[in-house]
């Protein structure tokens, strides 16, 4: 298999090849660690989206008619290939999205239990039967491919988030363009490489880079049937208002806001790393990073020290495998990193500035992650893990998705004022609570209005059997990610009913003008 290079213009992947439309404006892609810039991606315009979007719906058809079998044997390769290859995929995400490389494995890995859902999804598309549901009259039921289908994913899982949706979108029988974020674009590119080298035919997956452009050809395609998204509450708002315009089944998957409530019988020790590896991991550029604590009286200084303390110790620096960063381990003389960089110069300037927003308005910042001294390159795009304490919900650091290393302690005085605070909240993505009463636990599990819920359990990322979604407005649509709801929004339903009357018996049907 080849793979881009990063030194490479990053190209569109149609029909099984690289596709570069000359005169292609581009967008420079950089290694957040050091700041460089290592390739320019294409930007489609409408006629090259129009070029991806027809080869899928030219490859479709095929590939919906053929057999189940086969395309499941397709998807176990794809799966054995991975998981041989796994480390490679990881070190593209690295490379683009700044993660380090333990973090990266482990977001491969996740999207990894999906393409393994995705290999037994013969079961799911079984339909039912009924003999003699009426005399002489069967009724059975067909779940069929809608035929191409687009996804459209973020930054920051560029290897996770296609990965929730592509295989069982192609097991079921679809076609599929794929529109990766132009910050992180590499890792689609050698996802549809690995499916070629599975076996799977030209055609059936695609990638179509691009920005808001790209985005809108698949939202206003008649050639497009369905459209599975993940980004930003104002772009998953956007895209469900307009595919859903255009006819289409849409799932958007927005923001986020996590809370975790700590209640004062909680493991305090357990709390407060739970609270910084939820906080921290991935520079706190994951949809389910926990992002306000909130702290019930009367535990918050003694929560707050303790996290402070986990907090200061944490190395930030290159996650590159075999860089200056490495595999993210905790002990050892020759330390490794924690945490990567952010994203991009822009989005850890905007960090830096929320930071400053929250100082101004009168939250406590017990330890300010702008001074950090990384391990890495100086022109990396470095912002430390922050922590503030005493932020009330007014705070633009509690009312803003910061999506970046600060956490935000929120005091209240009880568990109502606790659930009051996560169910007020606009986002609904995830949550947890910390406590060692399992009646306290059962209760927030039944009142609080959001779609993932953990118990000691700080990133409650269901498992690929279940479905991955919240509510409020990080959703847009019904249909959450994977799972059974994940089939059923790449088939739809046919019910069939038949008579055949008995040879022994036939005497025609006779006439029956009523409603039968
Ligand atoms: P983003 O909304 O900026 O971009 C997401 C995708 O939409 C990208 O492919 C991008 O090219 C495209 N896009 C951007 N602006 C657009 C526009 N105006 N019109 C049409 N398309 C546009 O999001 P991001 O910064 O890449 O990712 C971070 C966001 O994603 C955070 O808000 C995070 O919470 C969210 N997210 C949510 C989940 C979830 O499961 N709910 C998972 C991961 C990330």
């Amino acid at each position: 298999m080849t793979t881009t290079t990063s030194t490479d213009t990053i190209a569109h992947w149609v029909d099984g090849a690289l596709y570069a439309p000359a005169g292609s404006a581009t967008a420079p892609v950089t290694n957040p660690a050091t700041g460089a810039t290592t390739g320019a991606v294409l930007l489609a315009d409408a006629p090259a989206a129009a070029r991806v979007i027809a080869a899928a719906a030219a490859a479709a058809p095929g590939w919906a008619a053929t057999s189940l079998a086969r395309r499941t044997q397709i998807v176990f390769r794809f799966r054995e290939l991975l998981n041989a290859r796994k480390t490679e995929l990881a070190r593209i995400i690295t490379s683009e999205h700044g993660k380090v490389h333990s973090d990266a494995l482990g977001e491969v890995s996740r999207g990894q239990e999906v393409v393994e859902f995705a290999c037994g999804i013969s079961h799911l598309l079984r339909g039912g039967f009924s003999p003699s549901a009426s005399t002489g009259v069967d009724v059975h039921s067909r779940r069929e491919p809608l035929g191409v289908v687009g996804i459209i994913s973020p930054f920051n899982f560029p290897a996770m988030v296609p990965m929730w949706f592509f295989p069982i979108a192609i097991a079921a029988g679809n076609a599929v363009v794929l529109k990766p974020s132009e910050k992180a674009p590499s890792a689609a590119l050698w996802l549809a490489q690995l499916w070629q080298e599975a076996g799977l035919p030209d055609g059936v997956f695609n990638v179509l880079h691009g920005d808001k452009a790209a985005v809108d050809a698949l939202l206003d395609s008649p050639d497009v049937a369905a459209v599975s998204f993940v980004g930003s509450t104002p772009v998953a708002e956007y895209v469900y208002t307009r595919a859903s315009a255009h006819g289409k089944r849409v799932q958007a998957l927005g923001g986020a806001k996590n809370h975790m409530v700590v209640l004062p019988d909680a493991d305090l020790d357990l709390a407060a790393d739970a609270a910084v590896s939820a906080g921290y991991g991935s520079a706190g550029e994951r949809c389910m990073a926990i992002s306000v604590l909130v702290a019930v009286d009367p535990i918050g200084d003694e929560l707050v020290a303790r996290i402070a303390e986990r907090t200061r110790g944490l190395v930030t620096g290159d996650g590159a495998a075999g860089g200056t960063g490495g595999t993210g381990g905790h002990a050892g003389t020759d330390r490794e990193s924690d945490m990567g960089p952010l994203v991009t110069r822009a989005h850890r300037d905007r960090v830096a500035d929320l930071v400053a927003q929250g100082e101004a308005a009168g939250a406590k910042l017990v330890v300010d992650g702008r001074g950090v001294e990384p391990r890495g390159d100086a022109a990396g795009f470095w912002l430390g893990p922050t922590l503030f304490d005493q932020v009330t919900p007014d705070m633009p650091i509690y009312t803003e998705e910061i999506f970046g290393p600060v956490l935000s302690v929120v005091r209240v005085p009880s568990y109502a004022a606790a659930l009051e605070l996560v169910n007020g909240n606009p986002y609904g993505n995830g949550t947890a609570i910390f406590t060692a009463d399992g009646g306290a636990a059962r209760r927030f599990e039944n009142e609080v209005r959001v779609g993932m819920i953990g118990v000691n359990v700080p990133i409650p990322v269901p498992v690929a059997y279940y479905s991955f979604g919240g509510w409020k407005r990080s959703l847009f649509g019904d249909t959450h990610a994977h799972g059974t709801e994940g089939v059923h929004f790449f088939t739809r339903a046919k019910v069939v009913t038949t008579r055949w009357p008995d040879p022994a018996s036939r005497s025609g049907g006779g006439l029956q003008l009523g409603f039968p």
